[in-house]
C-alpha cells in the first residue's frame, strides 16, 4: 500500500464511520472554548466540563474574565490540573484579548499564539473548530495514532506529524481529521493497549499488519 493509498483508504474509512466528529469540550462562545482548551492541558475533556459550565457563567465574556485576578478564578477550577498556572492563562488571556484583540478572538495562527496559555496545537485547536480552517492539532493522541497507522513514518515531534498531516489531508477533511485520531486514540488505538480486533481502520493499519492480533492484545 502506498502512502497516498493509506491516506485515501483511512480518510474514507472514518468518514463512514464518524461522519461529524466533534470536540468533546463543551463551549457555548468562541471565548469560552479557548479557556476550555487550555483547561484541558493534561488533564481530561470530562473533568474540564464539569468546572466549565460555573467558570462560564461567572465569567460570560473576556471583559469580565479580564476584570478579575486569577485568585479569584482559581476556586472555579480547582479540581483540574495546575490549577494555579492555569488560573494565571486564562486571566492573562482575557487580558490579552481584551487589550490586544479589542475583545475578539483573532483568527490566524501568529496572533493567537501570543495569548497567554495559547500555544501552537491550541491555536491550531481554534483555528480548526472557531474558524474551520485547515489547521491540524497535534495532541499526544494524534501523534500515536498517526505513526501507529502509518500516516508518519519516524515522526520525531508533534510539528514534524503536523506538517506531514497536513501536506497528504485535504484541506477540507483536516479539520474533521483532527478529531477522527484524537477519538480515535482516546478509545480505540490507546496508549498502552490498542483495541485492534475492534477497530474499524485494522485491515489498513500497519501495526496491525505487523503485529498479530493476539499480540495486540495482551
Ligand atoms: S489496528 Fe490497532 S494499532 Fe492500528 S489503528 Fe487500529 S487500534 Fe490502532
Amino acid at each position: 500500500m502506498t502512502i497516498k493509498q493509506r491516506y485515501a483508504a483511512v480518510i474514507e474509512r472514518f468518514a463512514e464511520t464518524m461522519p461529524s466528529p466533534q470536540t468533546e469540550l463543551h463551549y457555548d462562545t468562541p471565548f469560552h472554548l479557548l479557556l476550555a482548551v487550555i483547561l484541558s492541558a493534561q488533564c481530561t475533556d470530562k473533568r474540564v466540563n464539569i468546572v466549565t459550565p460555573a467558570l462560564f457563567e461567572a465569567f460570560p465574556t473576556p471583559e469580565s474574565l479580564a476584570a478579575v485576578t486569577p485568585d479569584d478564578v482559581f476556586p472555579y477550577i480547582r479540581s483540574v490540573s495546575y490549577p494555579n498556572n492555569k488560573a494565571k492563562s486564562l486571566v492573562g488571556a482575557a487580558r490579552t484579548i481584551v487589550e490586544r484583540f479589542n475583545g475578539q478572538l483573532p483568527s490566524d495562527i501568529d496572533s493567537l499564539m501570543e495569548i497567554p496559555g495559547v500555544g501552537r496545537k491550541t491555536a491550531n485547536v481554534m483555528l480548526a473548530v472557531i474558524f474551520n480552517r485547515a489547521a491540524m492539532a497535534v495532541d499526544t493522541h494524534v501523534f500515536r495514532v498517526s505513526e501507529r497507522i502509518g500516516l508518519t513514518t519516524g515522526s520525531k515531534n508533534p510539528l514534524q506529524t503536523e506538517r506531514t498531516l497536513v501536506r497528504h489531508i485535504p484541506d477540507a477533511d483536516i479539520p474533521r481529521a483532527h478529531h477522527w485520531l484524537i477519538l480515535h486514540g482516546r478509545y480505540v488505538c490507546k496508549a498502552r493497549r490498542p483495541d485492534c480486533l475492534n477497530c474499524v481502520i485494522s485491515d489498513i493499519c500497519r501495526y496491525f499488519s505487523k503485529n498479530s492480533p493476539k499480540e495486540t492484545q495482551q
